[in-house]
């Protein structure tokens, strides 16, 4: 288990600390670039200048808390993107601080001066990705998750092999042979993370209403959720019929660009933006339904991101007006299905792209409390990230595990039978670590459980699928490889 930061004394005790703090074994970078920024946005003056160092952002930054270091603050990071911006070189340090931040947004929501930390750190990403050399290893390792995750029909492809590798417990073997443990960081994270594989099976590319339609909706499959995680996407749809509404899953929608937008990989992330507004303008629905969290802050983040393509930026408006989450959406609709009971207690874990970056909190919560039976327990510390973070935990595996670690204890903490979750990341960044910590847990997305209750399957039946079922935790291999690794 992660030692804690004691935010009173200021001690960094977390494991990480020496490396992320001063860098200590981490590469260094190219030669810095000058000037820092260029002029395509870089960070906008104003809004750096609402920052007034009050420090409140402070216990809810995951990175300060595992490391009581300024500089791995919002404010410290502020500051180096102030500095930037009048004319500082970036070295390798003030690039490491950046690159350590998750992108969680608890810093937005908990700054009292409305700091738009968002906007700033999506302009500062993009600058980076254009402006830093980074060391070759990383630029390996950043070149095949982002030619492998935003693109659903190498998902697919790799599907197989991977539901041969779990069928043939090929990674227990490799496991006990100590091959797994001795795998770079991120390799053992890609292995220990990939979900169960259940059969898919693909869904129609309309499905009517049952009684009365309220709302033609289109669904956003995503790449991570419609591969991994297909039955998340065949609940909601059941889900929305059966409240009432029309739902349209267009054919080949592609990748949203979240997790390229997030990590500052501008064209590739406008690229498939433009794809996804195209696409869901041709199905004509009145609202694009998003069931994962990082997918549904970024489409309703396109009007910003196309603010300046003169062709592109109303079409951006109009479909980021369109975005819902799924639960805010059912939420705003009402219930129009009959709840059977279903006696669980449910720990609801706060996507940070979905509490933070969309600010949809209640939602989730009021449509679980709605269910008869249901028991919602909070997590303490919810604000902080579990180490998922789009892509973090592979980029930053060892800092993404102690989170993880964090995040798992707070989890059993609640004594809940079940965790509730909105985000494909967080479902299988906290379930891999329960299971390396040796408590696995059944974990579910809220409209499952909506499912469930609708469909009125018995909370027996629901247990169990969300402790063996598809998407759920595959086998302990590379986890307990990673956790007896010195
Ligand atoms: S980001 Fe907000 S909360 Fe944090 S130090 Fe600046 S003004 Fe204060
Ligand atoms: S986005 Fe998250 S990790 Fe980054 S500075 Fe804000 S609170 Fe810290």
């Amino acid at each position: 288990m992660a030692n804690q930061l004691d935010i009173e004394s200021g001690i960094p005790v977390a494991r990480s600390a020496p490396a992320a703090t001063v860098g200590l074994g981490m590469p260094g970078y190219g030669p810095p670039p000058a000037p820092a920024f260029d002029t395509h946005h870089p960070p906008d003056a104003a809004l750096l200048a609402d920052c007034v160092h009050c420090g409140f952002c402070l216990p809810t930054c995951p990175t300060y808390v595992l490391w009581g270091e300024e500089m791995d603050s919002p404010r410290g990071r502020i500051d180096i993107m102030k500095g930037a911006l009048v004319g500082d070189a970036f070295d390798a340090s003030s690039v490491r601080h950046l690159d350590q931040c998750l992108g969680c947004m608890a810093c937005v929501s908990a700054c009292p001066s409305g700091v738009r930390y968002d906007k700033l750190i999506e302009a500062t990403r993009a600058q980076l990705e254009r402006r830093v050399v980074r060391p070759r290893a990383q630029r390996l390792l950043r070149a095949v998750i982002f030619g492998l995750f935003p693109y659903p029909r190498r998902l697919r492809v790799l599907r197989g092999p991977l539901r041969v590798y779990q069928l043939t417990r090929l990674g227990r073997l490799l496991a006990r042979a100590g091959v797994l443990g001795r795998l770079p960081a991120p390799l053992r994270a890609m292995e220990s993370l990939a979900p169960r594989l259940g059969r898919v099976h693909p869904l129609p590319e309309r499905v009517p209403a049952v009684g009365t339609r309220r709302r033609t909706v289109g669904l956003l499959t995503g790449c991570v959720q419609g591969t991994f995680f297909p039955d998340v996407n065949a609940a909601t749809v059941r889900v929305l019929a059966a409240e009432g509404c029309e739902v349209i899953v267009p054919r080949r929608q592609g990748c949203c660009g979240a997790l390229s937008s997030h990590a500052g990989r501008e064209p590739q992330a406008l690229r498939f933006a433009r794809h996804v507004i195209e696409t869901f303008e041709r199905a004509g629905v009145d609202t694009v339904v998003v069931n994962a969290a990082g997918c549904g802050s970024n489409l309703k983040d396109y009007a910003h991101q196309l603010r300046d393509e003169p062709g592109w930026s109303p079409r951006a408006e109009a479909l980021s007006a369109k975005a819902r989450d799924i639960a805010e959406l059912l939420d705003e609709l009402g219930p129009a299905a009959p709840r059977h009971p279903l006696p669980v207690t449910v720990a609801y874990q706060d996507a940070c792209h979905l509490a933070h970056a969309q600010g949809v909190r209640d939602a989730p919560r009021r449509l679980l409390r709605g269910i008869p039976g249901v028991e919602v327990r909070e997590i303490a510390e919810a604000e902080i990230c579990c180490g998922s973070a789009g892509t973090y935990n592979l980029l930053h595996a060892d800092f993404a595990h102690e989170l993880g670690e964090r995040k798992a204890a707070a989890v059993l903490a609640t004594g809940a039978e079940i965790m509730v979750t909105a985000n494909p990341g967080c479902w299988m960044q906290v379930a891999t670590t329960l299971a390396r910590l040796g408590h696995r847990m059944p974990v579910a997305h809220t409209v499952q459980i909506l499912d469930a209750s609708l469909r009125g399957v018995p909370a027996d039946e629901l247990r169990r699928l969300a402790l063996d079922g598809p998407g759920t935790v595959a086998t302990a291999t590379a986890a307990t490889a990673a956790a007896t690794t010195p």
